[in-house]
């Protein structure tokens, strides 16, 4: 409910007021930071483009926005149209590709890599990548590119008929990646194209254990890495995780 309220309060287009509307919300004490953060955005479809305009409305400081597709225009410059009208302040770098292909892939990486407007430590030039995609294969690069730049990332699924969904948050070498525990069907052997119409998303989390709107039902939980993950870099994480423990644990201690 706190989400309903918000897309009826940050409507100001007064940078201030944003600040305020954030404020407001009380979900986060350092609001006013958030004009500090990149933010990438890979697909800008149902859930990217209400992502990106959110963050936006928010006063978020950088978006970074990916998709191949186009609606007369492509989605990426006509989000960046819509959301600088929304919010000037915004810096909006738009990517029309397909980040599967090896040369997608490569402006990806260099794009998320380019630190020349990020204050993030890790080995990535922004704070945090959404993935909106809606295909395994898609979801699949975006945890291999996060997983070489220990980049936390949050991966969402929403089923066809729109009443179910989940979000994933993913740390690497802390969560499970997402070829920790690879979806069912996916497991299985399944190709996803045949499971198109029967109103599941075949690429992602059991959308049954995930979010439910005609229930309000939002069940978590927290899966841990998977010590034989088919991902290098997710296992190279994964050391670097528990090799930091005593370190950890002596600030758990402090504290
Ligand atoms: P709908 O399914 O309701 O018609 P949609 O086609 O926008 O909406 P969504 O599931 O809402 O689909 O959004 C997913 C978005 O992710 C799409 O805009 C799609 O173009 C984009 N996308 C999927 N795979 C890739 C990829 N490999 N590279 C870049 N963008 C991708
Ligand atoms: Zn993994």
């Amino acid at each position: 409910s706190k989400v309903k309220d918000m897309s009826a309060e940050v409507v100001d287009s007064n940078p201030y007021s944003r600040l305020m509307a954030l404020q407001r919300m009380g979900i986060v004490e350092n609001y006013e930071r958030i004009r500090e953060f990149s933010v990438a955005i890979v697909g800008i479809g149902g859930v990217g483009s209400v992502a990106a305009e959110m963050l936006t409305r928010c006063g978020i400081g950088r978006l970074l926005l990916y998709d191949y597709d186009t609606v007369g225009m492509t989605k990426t410059d006509a989000a960046v149209q819509t959301l600088a009208d929304i919010n000037p302040d915004v810096v909006l770098e738009s990517y029309t590709l397909n980040i599967t292909t090896v040369e997608g892939f490569e402006t990806f990486m260099a794009s998320l890599t380019n630190k020349n407007f990020s204050t993030s430590k890790s080995g990535s030039g922004v704070d945090l990548v959404l993935s909106c995609v809606d295909n395994y294969e898609a979801r699949m690069v975006v945890n291999q590119a996060c997983n070489e730049l220990n980049q936390t990332w949050m991966e969402s699924g929403v089923s066809e008929d729109a009443v179910s969904g989940h979000i994933q948050l993913l740390v690497p070498g802390e969560t499970a990646c997402f070829a920790c525990a690879p979806p069912l069907v996916v497991a299985s052997g399944v190709d996803e194209r045949t499971l198109k119409r029967e109103g599941v998303c075949a690429a992602s989390l059991p959308t049954t254990m995930g979010y439910n709107a005609l229930k309000d039902y939002f069940p978590t939980m927290e899966m841990k890495p998977n010590p034989q993950c088919s991902n290098s870099a997710c296992l190279e994480r994964q050391k670097e995780f528990a090799l930091a423990k005593p370190a950890r644990d002596a600030i758990a201690k402090a504290k």
